[in-house]
């Protein structure tokens, strides 16, 4: 599904920004100096402090997003307000950038459901993004930063923990004590993901290729940790017949073993799909186990409310690396080496 364009008002990448201009991976992303300008009515400029990149930022450099250059990259943002054009913000508050793009206005987004717009889009892919020095965004995409959160840890939460809380919530429907499976839980949704479940009061348990990272996530609050490799049949075993909630976002390499890994009427939530498009399933598992397979992407304003409220509750992104915005290419290939736990995040100012 391509959406529709955008319609509204301009998303604008102001000042030096990471460009994407030719699809060939990270080479592909290079810092250019672009036009500063006042903010229209009803936009806000911001002075953007961090900016975190994504795969959706990889998998764009490498040509495989249908976006025609240039672009500039990153849907994550934080920083300080610069100039606006809304009596809702001024001037030095301190803010972060609900990563969706909608019209605000058809019956979707009315009745809160800005997902489902047939405007629907992603900032950094459908716009101009927030890897850049000045930001000009709807004032309708701008909150509050959290207190308790740095420059880093701001703009190193948007669009992973509010993916991963519609999976868990909206979607799966995760209830305090019941157990989750966090796939692959290195990347950025994953490691959100298992940091929101522990928050909801569930179990969560995770698999992962490296061992550093079952380390890692074991220090962070899992259960326990197995590798990628047939894991269902120890997550059956450590869990008294399967996990009620399986956390997906690899697709055919996994799908099979997270369905396996559901207990009786359990949920595998999905958004998205590494390691492929089209995937196999065996139907009698799907339909003897009372199963529910649900897919996800992004989430509504109201959901983004609620990760704001957790974080203020005490939910923490982890930051895996810092890099100044100069070096968006040695940030891009350490994702492209998939050597990230958490967040890779750009030092803007
Ligand atoms: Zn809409």
């Amino acid at each position: 599904m391509t959406p529709a364009p955008v319609k509204g008002i301009a998303i604008l990448s102001q000042g030096l920004a990471a460009v994407y201009e030719e699809p060939l991976g990270p080479a592909g992303i290079r810092v250019r100096e672009r036009p500063r300008t006042e903010p229209v009515p009803g936009a806000v400029s911001i002075a953007i402090r961090a900016a975190s990149i994504n795969h959706l930022d990889l998998f764009m450099a490498q040509g495989l997003q249908r976006v025609t250059p240039p672009r500039v990259i990153a849907a994550d943002g934080a920083g300080v307000v610069a100039a606006s054009g809304d009596p809702a913000w001024r001037p030095g508050d301190e803010v972060v950038i609900y990563p969706v793009l909608c019209d605000w206005v058809c019956e979707w987004c009315r009745s809160g459901q800005n997902v489902m717009c047939p405007h629907f889009g992603v900032v950094g892919e459908h716009s101009d993004g927030t890897a850049c020095e000045i930001f000009h965004v709807d004032a309708r995409n701008v909150y509050r930063k959290p207190r308790g959160l740095s420059w880093e840890e701001a703009a190193a939460f948007p669009l992973t923990f509010l993916t991963a809380w519609r999976m868990l919530t909206t979607r799966a429907r995760l209830r305090p004590g019941e157990k989750v499976l966090v796939v692959g839980a290195s990347g950025g949704v994953a490691v959100a993901a298992a940091a929101i479940a522990r928050h909801l009061g569930a179990r969560v348990f995770v698999t992962s290729r490296s061992e550093a990272k079952r380390k890692r996530a074991l220090e962070l609050g899992a259960e326990a940790a197995f590798d990628s490799t047939d894991f269902s049949k120890a997550v059956r075993d450590a869990t008294d017949g399967g996990v009620d909630v399986v956390v997906e976002h690899v697709g055919p390499a996994t799908l099979a073993e997270s369905m396996r890994s559901a207990t009786m009427g359990g949920r595998i939530v999905t958004c998205g799909s590494t390691s492929g498009v089209k995937a196999e399933i065996t139907m009698p598992r799907l339909f003897w186990g009372q199963l529910d397979l649900l897919g996800s992407t992004m989430g509504n304003a109201s959901e983004f409310e609620s990760v704001l409220k957790a974080i203020d509750e005490g939910l923490r992104p982890v930051v895996d690396r810092v890099y100044p915005l100069a070096d968006v290419e040695a940030a891009l290939t350490r994702l492209d080496a998939a050597e990230q736990f958490g967040k890779v995040v750009l030092s803007v100012s």
